[in-house]
């Protein structure tokens, strides 16, 4: 493979840079450019390993780097790698990078790093998706999630559920060439357990993208009221705390304006919509149905209303709208005299969380937290042990794999010949192997690689 090489920090001035390179003629390109101050022939140095010294162009110093050498098949991409500590300066990384490229580099793609590291089989498919949840995690969650991933704790649960497919498989095939090893009845048996078994688990598999979406892409929150009733002091209130603003997505006054927050660990994505009231503005009523339709997209709801007002035609249209969804009523404006009373049954019909808050003074926002909290008990998922699936490439697959148990079983059932349920069985074993890498297309691997960073 050729020799690729790219600058693998962040864009921009920073104290230190990092150049990384890999492939066979590493060692060599970076002879070309890097002056030690103890010149030492390669073979002399260790892996793992950093030298001082000068990448020098014509004679000439370019910059003061450190360069540490990894030996194959000890790197992160297995082949021999160079990492070349620079100052964090666009100009002196760039020429750098240059002077790579000059001495017979070649770019290299984004994730390309990564994508030998899973192509010369240091870690699998499982392990190289994780490694970009790890870079855009967006809470403690769900970078451990995906540190969990990196260790192998999908793919080991994957390879024993094969091994169970594979047991039976092979006693199958014994029992074709060897028609007196197993009697047809114990076969049945042995395989109607199996897919129990493998059923059982790939449907815990499958329900765990609940929580592992929710960890992945946050609870979608759409913040719902009538002009006036309190939705950007609201906003303001949750979004000037400390917790940790991750993400920032802001489109136009009338658009949508979406947030990440955390909220005792839990990722929200917040939609702030444009309010919902009549409207004969053709570009707010753009805006209304926008909201309409987030409010109908989204996991929860937070539907605020004005309480030092009676319910009025607008808040009841409100009401309707979130029906039958997961919601919060908020009464907000309780430092005012109240007009909506907690236990009016037009509310309690449609949830019986209803949080009185005031806005202006930020009070009883800790509540609205504390509910959110109890709505999705993100701490009942021990990341420790649970495995959890937060990729949805991984979920369309287990489901097709559950879907290929279930056909096997009903084959099962209605009694066909035992060489036609195998081909359902060894379909599971595909579906499996798409999950770990074995046997996935060349297209699919390109398209995970390319949402990696350069670099990486
Ligand atoms: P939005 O149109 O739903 O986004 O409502 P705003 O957040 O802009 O609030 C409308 C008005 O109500 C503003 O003048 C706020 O200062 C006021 N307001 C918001 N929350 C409270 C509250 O808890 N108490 C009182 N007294 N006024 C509030």
């Amino acid at each position: 493979m050729s020799t690729i090489v790219s600058i693998a920090t962040a864009p921009g001035i920073g104290g230190i840079g990092i150049i990384r390179m890999s492939g066979e003629d590493t060692f060599k390109i970076v002879n070309k450019l890097f002056k030690p101050i103890n010149n030492q022939n390669i073979e002399e140095i260790k892996g793992y390993r950093i030298k001082y010294g000068y990448i020098v162009e014509n004679d000439e110093i370019v910059d003061e780097v450190l360069v540490s050498y990894f030996k194959a098949p000890k790197s992160y991409t297995k082949e021999n790698m160079c990492e070349i500590n620079t100052h964090g300066g666009n100009v002196i990384m760039r020429k750098i990078l240059e002077l790579c490229l000059k001495n017979g580099a070649e770019l290299a793609e984004p994730g390309e790093f990564t994508k030998r590291a899973f192509l010369n089989g240091r870690i699998d498919l499982t392990q190289a998706e994780s490694v970009i949840d790890i870079i855009n995690a967006k809470s403690e969650k769900e970078a451990k999630s995906g540190i969990k991933q990196l260790e192998g704790q999908l793919s080991k649960e994957i390879k024993e559920i094969k091994q169970l497919i594979l047991d039976v498989l092979v006693n199958i095939e014994v029992s074709i060439d060897y028609p007196e090893y197993d009697t047809p009845e114990v076969q049945e048996n042995e395989i109607s357990n199996m897919l129990e078994k493998v059923g059982e688990r790939l449907l815990n598999l499958e329900n765990s993208f609940n929580n592992g979406k929710i960890i992945k892409d946050g609870i979608k929150t759409a913040i719902i009221g009538k002009p006036n009733a309190g939705k950007s002091s609201l906003l303001n209130c949750i979004l000037n705390e400390d917790r940790a603003i991750v993400t920032d997505f802001a489109g136009t006054t009338r658009d949508t304006i979406e947030e990440f927050i955390n909220i005792n660990g839990i990722p929200l994505k917040l939609i702030d919509t444009a309010g919902i009231r009549d409207s004969n503005d053709e570009v707010e009523k753009i805006g209304i149905n926008k909201s309409i339709k987030e409010a109908n997209d989204a996991d929860l709801i937070i539907a605020i209303f004005d309480a030092s007002k009676p319910l009025s035609r607008e808040d009841l249209e409100i009401l309707k709208l979130i029906k039958d969804k997961k919601v919060i009523i908020l009464l907000n404006k309780t430092d005012l005299p109240q007009k909506i009373d907690q236990n009016d049954e037009k509310l309690r019909d449609i949830t019986k969380n209803i949080i009185k808050i005031s806005a202006l003074n930020k009070k009883g926002i800790e509540d609205l937290y504390t509910k959110i909290s109890e709505m999705f008990n993100l701490n009942e998922i021990n990341l420790n042990d649970d495995i959890l699936i937060t990729n949805i490439r991984h979920k369309k697959i287990i489901s097709n794999a559950l879907e290929n148990v279930n056909k096997a079983k009903d084959a099962l059932k209605i009694n066909m010949p035992i060489d036609i349920i195998t081909i359902y069985i060894k379909d599971i074993l595909e579906d499996l192997g798409q999950i770990t890498g074995e046997v996935v297309s060349e297209d699919i691997i390109n398209e995970i690689f390319s949402k990696f960073c350069l670099g990486k």
